[in-house]
């Protein structure tokens, strides 16, 4: 019997072993392996067991030993583990690396054991020649059924060293037992009953626990779906079967962990970055033993070592941050179809803004779908009112409309949230005068402007021009780059309102490790007037005396050098507007923007998600980019500029060469990055669209077979690229 392991430092490939017939029968797929590998002791996972080698005709070394007899992946997600790979062109180990906390793998992790006391079993009385005090140790010891030794001599206010005299005389046990660490130990949470559901809601369920086909839960801010997801998990709990909840990071704060554990209490494990290595290794060994059968986490939660899995809940499925930006470069939402796939299990993806992707696979009639159109507790959807900022008179931040609202808020002590988007480094060109982007002529895209070269750039097809003096629509010399950061508001806003306390939430003011913890808490205390902050505010959070809004900026995120600027323009622009109005107090929303004509922007002031889609699909369509056809970036970086260039040249001809053989596949020129150089690596790109996935890879592999070795170059390929800049 032989076996193939997959090593962490090899690259790609299995290695075969034999088995030693000791461990022939206690061996599986998916168990850590210990093996001899180049001179040294390594780790593996079985990937494959053989009844005969399929390796050369060389002597084949042994397997050590089994690390751990219970497999770390089922049969099942190896299969997901191995079809992510394939299908993200990544390496098998990096795959496997994702799949599984590094603090699960780090040598040396182990539960910690605490020593225990509990009555001994067969002590029914004190014997006679115990003192008083031991006897009623002893009986309360019973009564509590045991507990940890420190905290059992505290509460009985003794010393561990009477305890151990009570073990000394027969009447209790010590020992050292497994002790969790529980992230949610120092926390009190209330359990919760389910909610009689709305009409939205049940017949949403009903959709869910009927379908046979993943459900696209199509639900408005506040709508309900997290009730949803409950009671569709009670459902599975009851049958015996196991859950995962997908959630963003950002919104994966105790709050949103609290409403499952309220609800399933310890059943719930999480799996979240800023758990310590301890409870995070603690956590995943609860769900592989089955202790936990409801798992809460971020975009890796997917791969989480749940058996018998009934059901993937997908929440903000249009989420970026389900794409994972380094190797392997998976979109968890899709791997969750994927797993639901194999393992025969239901899928749920919530949202108030689809991503045009799963829009789409609705149409198709790849996915079901189920509606909420409205709000299940108190609270109505916000009146959004659109600012033209080129109607305003004086130029400044805030609009004479947003300043009178934030004084009215002010004066009745109501709070209020504004939002600017200004993540990002590449900026648009724009006129002041007409308001417009300079845009690409053959794509629906702004040019970046690149400092360096002093030209515009289309980082979708790679055109360029240089940097006008003057407008090319209008023709005025009043060309500006857009730039304003929330900390340039945060002193214009004192400025306006000496007496507001403003609170600033953004990736520089939430270093620390509870920061974002900490500013939301104070806002949700009335500690502020105003939060301040970037997309980091935008989701999910449900603040009740929040009764204003307001998008400084619109444009930032709509002049984005992307071609989803416009999906992620509406998609932000209605979960910020959603903060509006949660509670009794009714909500008001104000948009700042040159374009008050953008479709997105319109469609987002009126919260008709379908009518934005169905127009941007229809450019999609007509410009042949996803979900109409599969896009990839080729990435080309070197520290040699000239290599960097000149590699980029040849990667771009070899795919334009393969396009002559595939219809319909396209490969862009080589362009410098929007970056171009980060780090001191200079870095180019290509983007590749094709109808298929398949023909992607194939290029690629063809490409890396026949190209030289690449000396001082780095080469990524990102499937389903989320980002073109
Ligand atoms: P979503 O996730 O769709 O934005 P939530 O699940 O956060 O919405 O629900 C919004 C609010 O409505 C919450 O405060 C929740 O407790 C309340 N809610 C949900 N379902 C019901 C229901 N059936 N009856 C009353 N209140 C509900
Ligand atoms: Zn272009």
């Amino acid at each position: 019997m032989t076996v193939q392991v997959a090593i962490d430092l090899a690259l790609d490939r299995l290695f075969e072993y034999e088995v030693p017939a000791a461990l022939e029968k206690k061996l599986a797929v998916g168990q850590l392996l210990s093996v001899p590998f180049a001179h040294r002791r390594a780790q593996g996972f079985a990937m494959e067991v053989l009844p005969v080698r399929t390796a050369g005709n060389y002597k084949l070394k042994a397997i050590y030993g089994i690390v751990d007899e219970v497999p770390f992946f089922s049969a099942n997600v190896l299969t997901l583990v191995k079809k992510v790979a394939s299908y993200t062109i990544s390496p098998l180990e990096t795959v496997l690396r994702a799949a599984v906390p590094a603090a699960v793998m780090r040598p040396g992790a182990r539960e910690k054991t605490q020593l225990f006391v509990e009555p001994a079993q067969s002590a029914h009385e004190a014997p006679a020649q115990c003192t008083a005090r031991q006897k009623w140790l002893y009986a309360q010891i019973v009564r509590l059924g045991g507990g940890w030794m420190n905290m059992l001599a505290r509460e009985l206010k003794t010393t561990p060293q009477s305890l151990r005299v009570l073990e000394a005389l027969g009447l209790v046990k010590i020992a050292p037992h497994a002790r969790r660490r529980d992230p949610f130990a120092d926390r009190k949470i209330l359990p919760s009953r389910p909610l009689a559901l709305n009409a939205g809601q049940a017949a949403a369920l009903k959709e869910i626990c009927a379908a046979e086909k993943p459900v696209l839960l199509y639900g408005v801010t506040g709508s309900g779906k997290t009730e949803v997801y409950l009671q569709a998990i009670a459902h599975e709990l009851e049958a015996g079967r196991g859950a995962i909840v997908m959630v963003p990071e950002i919104s994966l704060t105790p709050q949103t962990v609290q409403r499952f554990r309220s609800r399933f209490g310890d059943m719930v494990a999480v799996l979240h970055s800023a758990l310590s290595d301890g409870e995070r290794y603690d956590e995943w060994h609860r769900i592989r033993s089955g202790g936990a059968r409801v798992v809460v986490g971020p975009r890796s939660a997917v791969f989480a070592p749940v058996s018998k899995l009934g059901l993937i809940v997908v929440d903000e499925e249009h989420d970026t941050s389900y794409k994972q930006d380094s190797v392997p470069r998976y979109n968890a939402r899709d791997v969750a179809v994927m797993r639901a796939k194999i393992e025969g299990a239901r899928v749920v993806l919530g949202s108030a803004t689809p991503s045009l992707e799963s829009w789409r696979n609705v149409e198709s009639g790849k996915y079901a779908i189920a509606r909420m159109p409205d709000r299940a507790g108190a609270g109505k959807l916000p009146g959004v009112g659109i600012v033209d900022m080129s109607e305003e008179k004086e130029k400044g931040i805030f609009s004479s409309r947003l300043l009178d609202a934030i004084s009215t808020r002010l004066e009745r002590a109501e709070q209020t949230i504004l939002f600017l988007n200004r993540r990002g480094y590449s900026r648009a060109v724009i006129c002041a005068s007409c308001a417009e982007p300079i845009m690409c002529d053959a794509c629906s895209v702004a040019y970046t402007y690149h400092k360096a070269d002093s030209c515009l750039r289309c980082h979708v097809c790679g055109a360029w021009r240089e940097l006008p003096r003057t407008c090319p629509k209008c023709g005025a010399a009043a060309l500006e780059y857009r730039g304003i950061g929330t900390q340039r508001v945060e002193c214009a806003l004192k400025a306006c309102f000496p007496d507001a306390r403003i609170l600033r939430m953004d990736a520089d003011s939430t270093r620390g490790k509870n920061s974002h913890d900490d500013i939301l808490g104070a806002f949700r205390r009335g500690e502020a007037d105003i939060l301040l902050g970037t997309q980091m505010i935008a989701k999910g959070l449900d603040f009740p005396r929040v009764t204003l809004v307001g998008v400084l900026n619109a444009d930032v995120s709509l002049n984005m050098p992307d071609f989803r600027a416009s999906e992620h323009t509406y998609q932000l622009l209605s979960q910020v507007a959603g903060r509006a109005g949660r509670a009794e107090l009714p909500g008001e929303v104000y948009i700042q923007t040159f374009n008050p004509d953008a479709p997105a922007i319109v469609s987002a002031s009126r919260g008709d998600f379908a009518a934005f889609a169905a127009q941007e699909l229809q450019e999609r369509r007509e410009a042949n980019f996803p979900p109409y056809c599969k896009l990839a970036t080729l990435g080309i970086s070197s520290r040699d500029q000239a290599l960097a260039a000149s590699w980029s040249a040849m990667c771009a001809e070899s795919f334009a060469s393969f396009s002559k053989n595939v219809p319909g596949f396209h490969s862009s020129e080589a362009y410098p990055s929007a970056i171009e150089k980060a780090d001191g690596w200079y870095r180019w790109q290509i983007v590749v669209r094709s109808p298929t996935q398949a023909a992607i890879a194939a290029a690629w592999k063809w490409f890396s077979s026949s190209r030289p070795p690449a000396k001082d170059v780095r080469l990524v390929i990102d499937m389903d690229a989320y980002s073109v800049v």
